[in-house]
């Protein structure tokens, strides 16, 4: 059974505006060091405790990795590499913001067995940019991604965001041609619609009314425009949110909604090990103290069993364009998704939000615009 490795670095150069993931600016090279010692005891405590298969992937993310500096990220994914089992073609993915990336750090990453790159582009227009809180210009972006082809990564993502506030259909029409207009392509594109989290300072703005109110509608256009024009340039799409060429998907994030084991590591990182989701603390010190008296730093755990492991792989599974495997379900829990959820399955399909496909069940065109309404009903 496919299985993974997911390391959080949970820092950056400077907060975006509209961001509220686990990280933390101005860290010292002390902070810096003391956290990768962890994280490699982190994973000597699971290495400890169980019997842990042969990874096919690992995702460093963030925060920013490449904010540690190549000698870190050296002893990381070296320790990494010696201390855990992987398969013989193993998937690595770095994130990285192309205003936190050089030549030299990629080509590092390279030599260090890094085969995948995520760039965190956003927008290629320097006023959204600026909006966001964004450290990078649009030419940073051509040059990172560059590089790193250079460098001999060849699986290259980029995140796009939709739904700023002031972006027109014709502007983030705009955002997608420069994406795909790039020399060097990327064969893998995640979308991200604006969120406008609490405590974030885009949300403070926003609720002071300094920011334009955006069309509810507009995020569905925007959505349905990027779905019709991706798919014109080649990339399927393969999750709501994600399109590649063909065998450009991304491995480590097709284990999550697969339901496949993975491990997390670090402060903020959440796990599935043993049927336990689990989430690390998200506070620095807790962590590195917890860590250090040879604790796992676990804030939360739930065992996923019965009806939770069934709504699981009914709201996983239906993130995925193939959606959910009737073969699966049935082997899992003994039983069809129609005997648990025929209720439901009947109304979504008389909505027009599912369809039945070879497979079992996946979402309509209809059914990806209201996903997580669709997806609350196996909940
Ligand atoms: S680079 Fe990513 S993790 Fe860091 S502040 Fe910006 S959005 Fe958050």
């Amino acid at each position: 059974m496919a299985f993974g490795v997911y390391v959080h670095i949970p820092f950056c150069v400077r907060r975006c505006h509209y961001c509220d993931f686990v990280s933390f600016e101005g860290m010292g090279a002390g902070d810096k060091d003391g956290y990768v010692r962890a994280l490699l005891s982190e994973v000597d405590l699971y290495m400890e405790s169980m019997d842990l298969p042969a990874a096919d992937s690992l995702y460093l993310g963030g925060g920013t990795p490449t904010c540690l500096t190549g000698a870190q990220l050296a002893a990381l994914l070296e320790g990494l590499r010696r201390k855990l089992r992987w398969s013989p073609d193993p998937e690595w993915t770095v994130e990285a913001n192309p205003g936190a990336v050089d030549a030299e750090l990629l080509r590092r990453l390279r030599d260090l067995g890094v085969n995948r790159l995520s760039l965190g582009v956003q927008s290629f227009d320097p006023a959204m940019l600026r909006l966001l809180g964004r450290i990078h210009s649009a030419r940073q972006v051509y040059e990172a991604a560059a590089q790193a082809r250079r460098a001999g990564i060849e699986r290259l993502s980029v995140d796009l965001m939709y739904g700023l506030p002031g972006q027109s259909l014709a502007h983030w029409e705009t955002t997608l041609e420069r994406a795909l207009e790039m020399t060097a392509a990327p064969g893998h594109i995640s979308l991200y619609e604006l969120n406008l989290e609490p405590g974030t300072r885009m949300k403070r703005w926003y609720d002071r009314g300094l920011l334009p109110r955006t069309d509810p509608d507009m995020g569905y256009e925007q959505y349905a425009l990027a779905i019709d024009r991706l798919a014109q340039a080649g990339y399927g799409h393969y999750e709501i949110s994600n399109f590649a060429k063909p065998g450009y998907e991304s491995r480590h994030n097709l284990l999550y909604w697969r339901r496949r084991p993975y491990l997390g590591a670090g402060a903020g990182a959440s796990g599935y090990l043993n049927g336990i989701r689990y989430a690390n603390t998200d506070d620095f010190s807790l962590y590195l103290r917890q860590v250090r008296a040879g604790e796992k730093p676990r804030a939360s755990e739930e065992r996923v069993t019965g009806k939770l492991a069934m709504a699981e792989m009914m709201f996983l599974g239906l993130r995925l364009r193939s959606g959910v495997s009737r073969k699966d379900f049935c082997g899992e829990f003994g039983q069809t998704p129609e005997a648990v959820y025929g209720e439901e399955i009947a109304d979504l399909r008389g909505a027009g939000l599912l369809r039945e496909n070879a497979e079992g069940y996946a979402l309509t065109r209809k059914g990806l615009f209201v996903a997580s309404d669709v997806m609350t009903r196996f909940v």
